[in-house]
C-alpha cells in the first residue's frame, strides 16, 4: 500500500493525481494486476474523466453546483453538506485495470481527486494488487 498526500485549493478543486499513481505502478513492477484508489475523506472523491481539456473539470464543477448547490436547506451543522452528498455521489474509490506494468486507461482518461471543502490536505491510498 501506497499513500500519497495531496493539497487542494479553496472551495471546490480537482487535481490530477495520474502521474503519481502511475509511478507508484510502475514502481510496483506488477505487470498485470489492478490498481485500487482509495481516499479516505468524506467530502472528497475520486474519479476518471478528461484530463486534457481544463474546461471539462470547469464544467463539472458547474453542473454539480446546479445539482447539489453550496446552499440550501440541509441538516448537517457544519454547513458543508453540498461537499458530502456530492462526494457520497461520485464516491471514495476507482479501479484501473494494469497491462505490460501501467495503467490501462483511455487516451483523454486522467485520474482525479476531488475536493469539495477545501482547502486541505487529502490522503490517496494506492493499492496494487499483482493477477495470478
Ligand atoms: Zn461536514
Amino acid at each position: 500500500m501506497t499513500v500519497i498526500k495531496v493539497k487542494t485549493g479553496e472551495g471546490t478543486s480537482f487535481v490530477n493525481i495520474t502521474g503519481q499513481v502511475r509511478q507508484v505502478v510502475r514502481t510496483s513492477g506488477v505487470k498485470s494486476g489492478i490498481c485500487l484508489v482509495y481516499v479516505p475523506h468524506t467530502t472528497a472523491c475520486v474519479f476518471i474523466n478528461e484530463g486534457a481539456d481544463p474546461d471539462v473539470m470547469k464544467d463539472i464543477a458547474y453542473a454539480l453546483e446546479k445539482v447539489i448547490p453550496w446552499r440550501d436547506r440541509y441538516a448537517h451543522a457544519e454547513g458543508n453538506s453540498a461537499a458530502h452528498i456530492r462526494s457520497a455521489l461520485i464516491g471514495n474509490s476507482r479501479v484501473v485495470p494494469i497491462e505490460e506494468g501501467d495503467l490501462l486507461l483511455g487516451t483523454w482518461e486522467a485520474i482525479f481527486l476531488a475536493e469539495f471543502d477545501g482547502p486541505r490536505e487529502r490522503k490517496v491510498v494506492i493499492k496494487v494488487l499483482k493477477e495470478e
